[in-house]
């Protein structure tokens, strides 16, 4: 074994290490041909064995160079390797582009709020325009809040079960949004200027008119010196903002036990401009039922401890159902609540 045998065995194995690398085509191929060029048992490692047949003189030269040939094979793969794996995430970056100026594939339709959640907006955003807070309470209320507290007397009708649901812990379900009132005067004192939005329950069978679950606005207001032209000019003021600037209001005398005096409001029918003649909104009458109304009655007060004689106030309740058939046309109440898209997409 001569070093000059070693220089042509060594120069023969680099040059087919190379020409592997070179000719390897994809990333499989270079993983097959990894452990042959690069690992321990390499043709070119491979040599170091035959150092030992060379002098001492000679050894140091020979290792070197072999170390050398391996160091270029090394090289050679390693930026082969690199120069594929570039290629492959170019190659990836150009198939996979995804061009988000393109319209989506399966366009979904746009949701809209329901007619009576439009309706209630509506009516929140005029009073909280009029500078009122809006006041929420439970659904499930005592008999205290809901009938005691509100001036209801012991032998009322709405008191019956065949009126209001009641549960079997005791409590019911609350017939109005009232009880708010009471729980907000407990807890604030004058000026007190709420609106009460929220769910409300009474037994009703369902009929165009009538249904167990249906939503209420009651508005209060309690400072001193509080009178009916007060009432009289907000409540004006947001007939006219529901329903049209130029349309007249009027009231008549109702009852309701937690107002004195207590009244209906009407306003001019939007539909026929008040001429009533065969005018299916208004049924021919010139004028439309919206609210409910009155001076908050003075054992209401009392009940929340204040002085009647100090401080007044008036108070207002009105059904957004109602307020919503009148205001879209609906001629029954069942439409708000059987979920047909064909209904509830003309208010999108
Ligand atoms: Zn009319």
């Amino acid at each position: 074994m001569s070093l000059e045998t070693l220089h042509q065995d060594l120069d023969q194995a680099e040059q087919a290490a190379l020409a592997s690398v070179e000719q390897a085509g994809d990333s499989a191929a270079m993983d097959r041909l990894r452990p042959e060029v690069m690992g321990k048992k390499s043709p070119i490692r491979q040599l170091m064995k035959m150092l030992g047949g060379l002098s001492a003189d000679e050894r140091p030269e020979a290792g070197r160079v072999i170390n050398e040939a391996q160091a270029r094979v090394e090289a050679a793969f390693a930026a082969k390797d690199a120069a594929m794996k570039e290629a492959a995430l170019n190659q990836r970056l150009e198939t996979e582009r995804i061009d988000v100026t393109l319209p989506g594939a399966f366009p979904l339709p746009l949701g809209a709020l329901h007619p009576l959640t439009q309706t209630l907006n509506e009516i929140v955003r005029i009073f909280t325009a009029m500078g009122y807070d809006t006041a929420t309470g439970p659904e499930v209320e005592t008999e205290h809040y809901n009938f005691d507290a509100l001036n209801f007397a012991p032998n009322h009708p709405a008191r019956d079960s065949h009126d209001s649901f009641y549960l079997p812990g005791g409590g019911l379900l609350r017939t109005h949004t009232s009880p708010v009132q009471i729980r907000y005067m407990q807890n604030h004192k004058p000026p007190i200027q709420i609106i009460a939005p929220g769910r409300t329950f009474r037994v009703d069978d369902v009929d165009a008119t009538h249904s167990p679950v249906f939503h209420q606005v009651e508005g209060l207001l309690v400072d001193e010196n509080v009178s009916l032209a007060h009432l009289n000019g907000t409540l004006t003021a947001f007939a006219r903002a529901m329903f049209g600037s130029d349309l007249a209001t009027r009231f008549r005398a109702s009852y309701f036990p937690f107002v004195e005096p207590g009244a209906e409001m009407d306003v001019q029918c939007w539909e026929c401009g008040g001429k009533g003649t065969g005018c299916r909104v208004c049924k021919s009458s010139g004028w439309v039922e919206i609210l409910g109304a009155g001076l908050v009655h003075p054992n209401v007060l009392k009940s929340v401890g204040l002085d009647p004689q100090k401080v007044s106030g008036f108070a207002f309740g009105m059904g957004v159902e109602r307020i919503a058939m009148l205001r879209y046309g609906i001629s029954s109440i069942r439409n708000f609540y059987e979920n047909d898209v064909r209904f509830l997409r003309q208010f999108a």
